[in-house]
């Protein structure tokens, strides 16, 4: 079979496919733990399942303009308004098929075959392949003083004249990480100064722990959206945990809102107005739901955190914001996909190497969903890993023994 050089080249999302082997060893009667996916295990806001519900009782259920609802605009419009403090024009906003969907398109709609972006590792798995399906090329840079956090003047380094965007998610899948307000401030001036974009994807900007925040880098901005190099992508899959809807939204100037919705009207027309609907009951439903995720999420870090601590070997960053911690787990070995599959295969838990994500010698934990799985899930981990912890387990009614160590 003949297939396109560009296509065949793109990796499978790790996340999806070892979540399939998750739901086919559960199918096989295997006690797994998923904590591979970065998924919240609540219901649907009420409001989202009243305002989907209602529209698909009107039988109202036809295409959409293609950047958007009206209404579901005016949604995300106010709740740019209440939590960046920005004016924001409809001409500014597109509604797409998730936030994954605005960054496909946002790539598609500013790169030039072999323009750069830069990625901050470590970095989402999605980015470098997006990037590479609109013909440009990722710039990875890695922060070397075994943070998370990227120096700036690393960042400043790898800008060149191809650089057409730098993409900031703060706080970060995979790490946790939630960077510094004042890194934010450079990261604007260097990009209105060179006249790139910064692609904020702000996915989990209100999921931080301790009183931490995640500093908006309209902030730092004195431009308004229009004449602003920022570009924010959000949506309601981690704060709603509403994945299942893949609604997200980008703000932008409107150029480029107009070329993104040229885009999304050729590929996929609009997004179902059913899911609009939900996504625009949530945004203007009672907010204490997100606030209770983010509570719930803060209680499974804490656990983790506690559990983490006897971890002989394990060197470990405490996550400050999303659901995830990446530990650094050298002290087993450098091959975080052995890792990964190892435990897997002897511990039934779904775990994703930190190679994915830019960071060999790491695995990425998710703790986004109950805290008996989160909890039973890091005992079968360190009962796999760490010598020093008792050698008997049950993993679902078997009682497994540790014999290779
Ligand atoms: N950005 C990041 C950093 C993510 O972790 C995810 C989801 N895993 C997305 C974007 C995609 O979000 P959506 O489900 O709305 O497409």
């Amino acid at each position: 079979m003949k297939l396109s050089k560009l296509a065949s080249g793109i990796a499978e999302s790790p996340t999806f496919a070892l979540n399939e082997e998750a739901r086919l060893l559960r199918e096989r009667g295997e006690a797994v733990i998923n904590l591979g996916i970065g998924e919240p295990k609540n219901k649907t806001p009420i409001a989202a399942v009243l305002a989907s519900a209602a529209r698909l009782t009107s039988g109202e259920v036809k295409y959409t303009p293609p950047d958007g609802l009206p209404s579901m605009k005016k949604a995300v419009i106010r709740y740019t308004e209440e939590n960046y403090d920005r004016l924001v024009a409809p001409e500014n906003v597109i509604i797409t098929n998730g936030a994954k969907q605005s960054l496909y398109n946002i790539f598609y709609s500013i790169l030039n075959p072999q323009d750069e972006v830069i990625v901050l590792a470590p970095y989402w798995v999605s980015y470098n392949e997006m990037i590479r399906m609109c013909t440009g090329n990722p710039v990875v840079v890695t922060p070397e003083d075994g943070t998370f956090t990227p120096r700036f003047e690393e960042i400043e380094r790898a800008v060149t004249s191809s650089t057409r965007a730098i993409i900031v998610n703060s706080p970060n899948n995979p790490s946790g990480a939630v960077y510094p307000p004042e890194l934010i401030g450079k990261i604007v001036e260097l990009c209105e100064k060179k006249g790139i974009y910064m692609i904020c994807d702000d996915i989990y900007h209100k999921l931080t722990f301790d009183g931490n925040t995640a500093e908006p880098a309209y902030h730092f901005s004195k431009n308004d959206v229009e004449n602003s190099h920022v570009i924010v992508v959000n949506g309601v899959a981690k704060l709603y945990g509403m994945t299942g809807f893949r609604i997200g939204w980008a703000i932008a100037p409107r150029d480029l809102v107009r070329v993104m919705t040229n885009v999304l009207a050729q590929t996929t027309s609009c997004v179902s107005p059913i899911a609009q609907a939900a996504a625009e009951g949530a945004l203007n439903g009672l907010q204490s739901v997100v606030e209770a995720l983010r509570l719930h999420i803060q209680n499974n870090r804490d656990v983790v955190l506690q559990e983490m601590r006897t971890f002989n070997g394990v060197r470990l960053i405490p996550p400050a914001g999303t659901f995830y911690i990446l530990p650094d787990i050298r002290a087993f070995s450098n091959n975080s996909v052995e890792v990964s599959k190892f435990l897997l295969k002897k511990a039934m838990v779904v775990t994703v190497p930190g190679k994915e994500f830019g960071m060999e010698g790491h695995i990425r934990i998710s703790f986004a969903g109950s805290v008996k799985d989160v909890t039973e899930g890091i005992a079968r981990i360190k009962w796999a890993l760490d010598s020093t912890s008792p050698n008997e387990i049950y993993i679902g009614d078997r009682k497994m023994i540790r014999d290779w160590m």
